[in-house]
């Protein structure tokens, strides 16, 4: 009989997993599916232990769904991406598997993770590899030059037309089947530090996403162009935990939208959504155009020459959100506590970091993966350099936001900083932007700090060291 084996990797569930399907192709075939955890890898680069926790879970999730379907899932645990090539080896002989179905991982070290694999397995194991965790292949989206488009207003453009063209498919969930499965070799514990999760915020399993994805589809999502700015709205889909760790497909994604709202391919209701699953995009195909990207080298090469200021009381203050500007604070505040953090606030703390206290974006770029629920080193790299301008089709580094007029425009009356802030519940609404000024006329002493630094200053002094690098 010949055995298939899947490799599942960020691609946590039955539904639309294109190696899966493939595998299952051929009624006659033994499936067998392996999960490897690799915790010297996420060490090395700062899993957060929520994420940690959330790929536990569904892996568990995963298994039973599988077994419904008469799949095995063995999950492995070996020290790092080194190690996954020779451990593959020795399971496909001991297994006898003939031919090896996984999805693609768009990353430097995954990538030669995944080339040195297939040289282990050489001619005894067929290897087959799908773009599975986007809507288009990287390098198919492409300029008149055939050359990776660096602005997104273009890229998605394109992007629109190759939709038009002929939408990715999805693929069914393989057929539920009676067949006994020896007991799971199921391993008991990743060597890696977990932390839990609030499920009323990312309730698990594969059918919860799918849920979470409809009900968003019916009604929020025609609402979003209007409601996503604003961080006490819970106007998102917050669906990127599930995207990241690919419980739930884009291709699953934008038929839902279609289903519901089919005019938002020609810029009709949900279109705006639309572009942000194109931003997912743009951002893993950069990925794959500019893999320097991958070792967190800026894609503006002079940006590299910008001397960035090392005060870790300052970095400090950030990450604990005690910087004394109320959003920035909420935001950092909200990403500690649920690992998750509005779009609009991400843009605005890391603004703050790189141009109010000039600290190097990677910091902040590591320590957002050491907290998100949803990391994704695409999409994280890509707002990091956006928000930092050293990346491609980012803001000009001359445009620094200012962190009050932030918080005056998208969180007016203080609704999502007093959610977080409880320090300053009883601050009026007039000054819940400005608690030290409020503070200072009621003669109050506020169990709040007065602002780190000043902002006029602080952003005379980042243009000045971005002017100096680029002349440099
Ligand atoms: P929605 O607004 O509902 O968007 C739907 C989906 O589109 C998201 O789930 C996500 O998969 C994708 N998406 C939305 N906006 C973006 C974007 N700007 N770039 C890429 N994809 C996007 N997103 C991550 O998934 N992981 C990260 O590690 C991450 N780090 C970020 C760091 C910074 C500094 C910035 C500015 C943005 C980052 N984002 C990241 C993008 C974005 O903030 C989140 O995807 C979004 O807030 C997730 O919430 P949601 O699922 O409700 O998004």
């Amino acid at each position: 009989m010949t055995t298939h084996l899947v490799w599942f990797r960020n691609d946590l569930r039955v539904n639309d997993n294109l190696a899966l399907a493939a595998a299952c192709r051929d009624p006659h075939a033994r499936v067998v599916g392996l999960f490897i955890a690799t915790p010297g890898q996420w060490r090395q680069h700062d899993m957060a232990p929520r994420q940690a926790e959330f790929i536990w879970q569904h892996v568990q999730s995963l298994s039973h769904a599988l077994a419904q379907r008469g799949i095995e899932l063995r999950v492995h645990e070996v020290a790092d991406f080194n190690a996954c090539a020779e451990y593959l080896k020795s399971f496909c002989e001991q297994q006898h598997i003939d031919a090896l179905f996984y999805n693609y991982q768009y990353e430097l070290n995954e990538r030669q993770r995944d080339a040195a694999v297939e040289k282990a397995l050489g001619r005894d194991v067929v290897c087959q590899g799908f773009d599975d965790s986007v809507l288009l292949p990287p390098g198919s989206v492409t300029t008149g030059n055939h050359e990776m488009y660096k602005v997104f207003t273009p890229f998605s453009k394109a992007f629109i037309k190759r939709l038009h063209e002929g939408l990715p498919e999805c693929v069914p969930a393989p057929k539920a089947r009676e067949i006994t499965l020896p007991e799971p070799e199921i391993l008991r514990e990743f060597d890696y530090s977990r932390q839990p999760i609030d499920e009323s915020l990312f309730p698990i399993g594969e059918q919860q996403a799918i849920n979470q994805l409809r009900q968003f589809c019916r009604q929020p999502v025609a609402d979003y162009e209007q409601q996503r700015d604003f961080p006490a709205i819970d106007g998102t889909s917050r669906l990127s935990a599930y995207l990241a760790t690919g419980v739930l497909s884009p291709r699953q994604c934008l038929h839902r939208l279609l289903k519901e709202h089919p005019q938002a391919l020609e810029g009709g209701s949900g279109s705006i959504w639309l572009n942000e699953l194109i931003w997912r995009e743009f951002y893993r195909h950069l990925l794959v155009a500019y893999p320097k990207l991958c070792r967190h080298q800026p894609f503006i090469s002079w940006t590299d020459n910008v001397v960035w200021r090392q005060d870790e009381s300052q970095f400090l203050a950030w990450q604990q959100g005690k910087t004394g500007f109320p959003i920035v604070d909420a935001a950092m505040r909200q990403l500690n506590t649920t690992g998750w953090m509005h779009n609009r606030l991400r843009m605005v703390v890391a603004s703050f970091l790189v141009k109010d206290l000039l600290c190097d974006w990677r910091r902040g770029e590591r320590y957002f993966m050491s907290q998100l629920i949803d990391g994704d080193l695409a999409a994280n790299n890509g707002g990091w350099q956006w928000a930092a301008s050293t990346g491609t089709d980012a803001a000009p580094y001359f445009r620094i936001f200012n962190p009050t007029t932030q918080g005056e425009r998208f969180d007016a009356q203080g609704e999502f900083i007093r959610r977080w802030l409880p320090e300053l519940t009883d601050v009026p609404d007039k000054y819940i932007h400005t608690p030290w000024v409020w503070a200072e006329k009621q003669q109050l002493k506020l169990d709040y700090p007065r602002p780190i630094v000043e902002h006029k200053q602080a952003r005379i002094a980042t243009l000045a060291a971005y002017e100096a690098a680029r002349k440099s």
